[in-house]
Order: C-alpha cells, then sequence, then structure tokens
C-alpha cells in the first residue's frame, strides 16, 4: 500500500483515530478469532487468532463509477488499516436484487487500487459480496422468529406507515405482532418459498412501537420480492433489507469498526440490537463491530450522488463516466488528478462529526501542491499570435535557428535540460500583445522591451491587421548579447517575460480547457434542479502551439505549462502525433472571482 508523501509529520488525530488507539490500549478486540473467510460463531471459533489488529470495510454498491466522496471513504477505511495494523475489507454490497453490472464492479475495482490501496492482506484476499451472505441472513431471521424478536406482518405497506405513528405519536401494534413464533416461523417460510404475492408480507422486528426513535418501531428485516439477483439466480424471493443486512454483513466478516455517513446515526441503537440479539442466539462471534458516523464529503461546485452523476452521463451533458469535469474518480483521473494529490485531499480534510462544505478550491490545491514537485514544464501557447523579429536575419543569418533550453523542472537539476528552437517567427499569446498598451500591461507593445523566456530580449515594433482591424502578426526587434544564461545578458532590465515557442519546431496540440461543470456552488442550492445549473462554458476547446519536448508525452503524462497551469496528456483520446492535453488545474486558486 502506498501513502501520501507526509511531509507534514504524523498525521493528524481525528475522532476515530482516537477510539482505534482507545480499544487497541484497552485491548477491546484482543483474542478475537479469524477463520480465513467470513462466516458465524462457530466458523471463527475454529480459526486462528486474527493477525488484523483492526478491521474496516468500504462496502459500495455497484451501481455507478465511485467519486470525490467515496474517495474519502476509501482513504479513510484503507488508510486506518494500514495504520494500525489492520485489514480493509473491500465488499460489494449488493443485496438489492437489481441487475449488478460488470463495468461498475470493475471501475470500483480498479479505482480503489488506483488510489493506492489493495484488500490482500496476511495471505488473504479480503474480497466480498454481500450477497453470499443470504444464507446466513435468513437462518438468522429464522431465528429471531424463534426466539420471539421477530414477526411476519400482513398489514397493507398503508397500514404499516400509519401504525408507526410519527415524531410526535407513538405507534401502534400490528394485530400480527402476537402471533406465536411457530405461526410466525410457518408464515415466514410461506414467503421464503414463494407462497405469497409480493409485499403482501414483511418480516418485522419485534422492539418498541413506542419507541422515541422511529427507525426501532418494529422495523422491516425482509421484504417479498419476485426478482433474480446477478449472484443468487432465482434462488429467493424475499430479500433482506439494507439496514438487516449491513450489520450481519460487518460481523460475519469480524469488522471491528464499521465506519459510516451520518445519515445512519439514528440506525445504530438497530445495529447494536440486532447483533446483541444473534450474539445471544450464538449465531455470530464476540466481540461485536461497532458503528461510527462521520460526516459525508460535501464539496462545493460538486453532486455527490452516484444516481444524479449517473443522470448526467444518460442525458449526455457529459461525455461518460470518465468526463474530465466529472467529480468521479475516473473523471478526476483523466483530468489529471493524482491518487497522491486525492490522498493529500483526504487527509487534509479530516473526519469530522457534523456536516459542512468544503470548498473545491481546497482540492486543486492539493493537485497544484503534488504536481509542482513532480511535473515537467513545457512552454505552450494556448492562443497563437505570430511574432516575427525584423532583425533575426541580419544578426544570425538567414534561415538560422539559435538553440534555447531550459530545466525539465527547476528544483530538480538532475532530470536534465529540454532543447528548443528559436528562429525569425515565433508564436506567443495573443493576450502578451497589446497595441495601446493597459494600465499596468508590461509586455509587448509598440516600443516596449521583453524577453522571451530562455531566449533574447526584444522590443516590438509594430503589428499587422486583417480587414476586420484583428491583430494578425507582430513585429520586433531582437536585442544583440541577451540571450538568458550568458554573461551581460541582464544588462537591460525588462518588466515582462513572455512565453513562446518557435514556428519551426513547434507542434500543434489539442487543448481542452476545463471549468467548473455548474455555475453555482451548491448545485442544488434553493431547491433547483442541478440540470438548470449547468455551465454552458465547463469546456473550451483550442488549438495550441507546444513545445518540441511535448513529442514524447504519452497518455497520463502531467506537465506544468509555465504560466498557464498543469495539464495531462489526455488518456483516451491522446496519441503520438495527434497530441491532447486536459487543463487538470490553473496555477492559481481563481475560484474566488
Ligand atoms: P451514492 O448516493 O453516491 O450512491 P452511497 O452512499 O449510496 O452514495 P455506496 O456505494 O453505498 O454509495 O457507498 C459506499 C461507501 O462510501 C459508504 O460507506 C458511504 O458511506 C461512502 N460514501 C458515499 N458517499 C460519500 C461521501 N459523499 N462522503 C463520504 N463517504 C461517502
Ligand atoms: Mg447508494
Amino acid at each position: 500500500m502506498s501513502s501520501p508523501d507526509s511531509k507534514e509529520g504524523p498525521r493528524p488525530s481525528n475522532f476515530l483515530r482516537q477510539i482505534i488507539e482507545h480499544d487497541l490500549a484497552h485491548n477491546a478486540y484482543a483474542g478475537r478469532r479469524f477463520a480465513g473467510t467470513p462466516g458465524d460463531a462457530a466458523h471463527h471459533a475454529q480459526g486462528q487468532s486474527d493477525p488484523a489488529r483492526i478491521r474496516t470495510r468500504f462496502p459500495p454498491e455497484p451501481n455507478g463509477y465511485l467519486h470525490i466522496g467515496h474517495a474519502k471513504s476509501i482513504c479513510l477505511n484503507f488508510g486506518l488499516a494500514r495504520d494500525y495494523g489492520g485489514v480493509c475489507h473491500m465488499r460489494f454490497d449488493d443485496t438489492n436484487p437489481e441487475k449488478e453490472d460488470q463495468e461498475f464492479v470493475d471501475g470500483i475495482l480498479d479505482a480503489v487500487h488506483w488510489l493506492g490501496f489493495d484488500w490482500q492482506a496476511f495471505g488473504v484476499s479480503h474480497l466480498y459480496h454481500a450477497s453470499d451472505y443470504f444464507d446466513f441472513m435468513y437462518r438468522a431471521a429464522e431465528y429471531l422468529v424463534e426466539a420471539g424478536h421477530a414477526y411476519v406482518d400482513e398489514q397493507s405497506p398503508e397500514q404499516m406507515r400509519v401504525n408507526r405513528g410519527d415524531f410526535n405519536t407513538p405507534g401502534t401494534d400490528s394485530p400480527y405482532r402476537s402471533r406465536s413464533p411457530q405461526e410466525n416461523l410457518q408464515r415466514l417460510r410461506d414467503m421464503r418459498d414463494g407462497r405469497l404475492e409480493d409485499g403482501a408480507a414483511v418480516l418485522r422486528a419485534r422492539i418498541d412501537m413506542a419507541s422515541p426513535n422511529i427507525n426501532l418501531r418494529d422495523p422491516a428485516i425482509y421484504r417479498i420480492r419476485r426478482a433474480t439477483h446477478h449472484n443468487t439466480g432465482d434462488k429467493w424471493c424475499i430479500y433482506p433489507m439494507y439496514t438487516f443486512a449491513h450489520p450481519i454483513e460487518d460481523a460475519l466478516e469480524q469488522i471491528t469498526h464499521s465506519i459510516c455517513t451520518l445519515e445512519f446515526e439514528d440506525q445504530r441503537p438497530f445495529y447494536d440490537w440486532l447483533l446483541e440479539r444473534l450474539a445471544e442466539g450464538g449465531l455470530i462471534a464476540h466481540p461485536l463491530p461497532h458503528q461510527y458516523e462521520f460526516a459525508r464529503l460535501n464539496l462545493t461546485y460538486v453532486l455527490t450522488s452516484k444516481r444524479k452523476l449517473a443522470q448526467l452521463v444518460s442525458e449526455q451533458r457529459v461525455s461518460g463516466w470518465d468526463d474530465p469535469r466529472m467529480p468521479t474518480i475516473v473523471g478526476l483521473r483523466r483530468r489529471g488528478y493524482t491518487p497522491q494529490a486525492l490522498q493529500l485531499f483526504a487527509e487534509r480534510i479530516g473526519v469530522t462529526k457534523s456536516d459542512s462544505w468544503i470548498d473545491y478550491s481546497t482540492l486543486e490545491g492539493c493537485l497544484r501542491e503534488t504536481l509542482d514537485t513532480t511535473a515537467p514544464r513545457a512552454m505552450a501557447v494556448l492562443d497563437p499570435l505570430k511574432l516575427v523579429i525584423g532583425n533575426w536575419d541580419a544578426l544570425m543569418g538567414a534561415h538560422a535557428l539559435d538553440d534555447c533550453s531550459a530545466p525539465v523542472h527547476p528544483h530538480h537539476a538532475e532530470l536534465g535540460r529540454r532543447q528548443f528552437k528559436m528562429g525569425r517567427e515565433l508564436w506567443i499569446e495573443r493576450g502578451d500583445f497589446e497595441e495601446v498598451p493597459s494600465k499596468g500591461f508590461f509586455r509587448l507593445y509598440p516600443g516596449n522591451k521583453v524577453r522571451l523566456k530562455y531566449g533574447h530580449v526584444i522590443e516590438c515594433t509594430g503589428c499587422t491587421k486583417d480587414d476586420q482591424g484583428r491583430v494578425i502578426e507582430v513585429q520586433a526587434q531582437l536585442v544583440p548579447d541577451t540571450k538568458s544564461g550568458t554573461p551581460g545578458s541582464d544588462a537591460i532590465k525588462v518588466k515582462g517575460v513572455i512565453t513562446w515557442v518557435a514556428v519551426a519546431d513547434g507542434l500543434n496540440a489539442e487543448v481542452r480547457l476545463y471549468d467548473r461543470l455548474f455555475l453555482d456552488a451548491h448545485p442544488e442550492g434553493n431547491g433547483r434542479d442541478f440540470l438548470e445549473n449547468l455551465n454552458p462554458h465547463s469546456l473550451r476547446v483550442v488549438h495550441a502551439i507546444v513545445e518540441p519536448s511535448l513529442a514524447s508525452a504519452v497518455a497520463d503524462d502531467k506537465f506544468q505549462f509555465e504560466r498557464h497551469g498543469y495539464f495531462a496528456a489526455d488518456r483516451r483520446d491522446h496519441a503520438p502525433g495527434k497530441p491532447v492535453f486536459n487543463l487538470a488545474v490553473g496555477l492559481k486558486d481563481s475560484w474566488g472571482k
């Protein structure tokens, strides 16, 4: 497992780390056994003492690609396991009999690996499917019925809803609540064996219809649903509810710390109730897993819901799950994000117990920070305008090209130097010339001198315009003996330095300039439909000219285009001879503006 290089010393503590450290210090999980595979109490009793000091899990539903919120959960769960000598289980929560898409399963595993984590530990692959536990879940259901802790309710869904009561009114017992365990067992088997219609009955835990926590008012734990499951086929026509399945999955896998988002806080009493009942019956092993809740990630300008992201894809508002504007892990990766940047982000935002919004600039800052130290530099002209040096032939010789070079990275001399030419004709940024300079403009305008970065000082002499008055060429004179790095080159002081690429050796490239996908920080603020908040200018494609060192770029390579930002060679479309670069992040934070 890789870890972010933590120049900042020890990882910042948080309430989950404190809980784990406390548990370890008090041997809360000492003596636990693990049989090498998930299973019931008897199974683990035969196992070895667990070599993992803690067990956490990451349990996505395979119904889409993972997003930045999942990245937080992955870094948290796998990170805690790594830091405390534990294991994090990779578990597909596939108890819903919906068609499981292999594309999503593969995508999820790929995302976790790419982020730098692995579920291989102590010689075991901890990759699990919750649907493998259906047999046990049913056995647990029968046990609860036999012990008088569950009953089959045949009220209509509407009656059940009304009888549940609400915040101010206690619930009313179902007329079916007092059936005998024998009767209930028969009815549960009728449910299982397909003798009841979908929706005709549910199995409910018998807890407390007057509980102030509505989740404890006899929650449903099994429902009838005739649906083919990708793993178990047509074996079952009843399926467990999520709130019943999840604690059992944790228990069978001997999870110690089950970490979920805050919306499950009210479910914790049921989580504990269920596991205590099953442990009393000897079905699951002690010590029991515990659930802890943390605040989900909310990021400005971003949607973190697989369902809504799926909508952007299906309605073709973006080019796919890996569109570089998507907050999916595949989208961020294609945009130019690195695992290090996302790990740093997860660490920097930390974990808390109250919901808040993280500013998008925090994420971008992490990318900038990690790429700054590693990305090779290059010059690129994104909005090319031709510059002609009038005295070039006289000074350098007709058709001559002058060799120039620059460090690959300003702080890593060992990475060597890039080579490129300067000639009579160059490409410069259109924005670096103003015929009539605005206040504070220090770059090219007639009569002003600037330095061509890594090259000579030039003095602007004029420009040529087309019929519409648009500037199509700028003219300048080269000032002799001013080449960067030569003695006396800085005798002439200039205020502006501009980047450029020679016409002679510049490469054509497609550059995709991305901006935020949504116009507002809260795309669904004020009850708005997020589809109406899309930024119509979130993608601008330009034809750029880039320096020749980029000819060897391969897909996924990242660069700093000097003065512009960090760019990644597009992993889908970039090809030798047909370069395509994505803007990953600008050099400066522009979100406040
Ligand atoms: P979605 O609504 O996007 O499908 P989910 O919570 O239903 O999200 P799951 O596939 O069930 O998605 O998520 C797997 C894990 O990722 C869960 O443990 C969940 O708590 C966590 N997770 C999902 N979204 C976020 C988020 N925004 N911040 C932190 N953790 C998240
Ligand atoms: Mg979900």
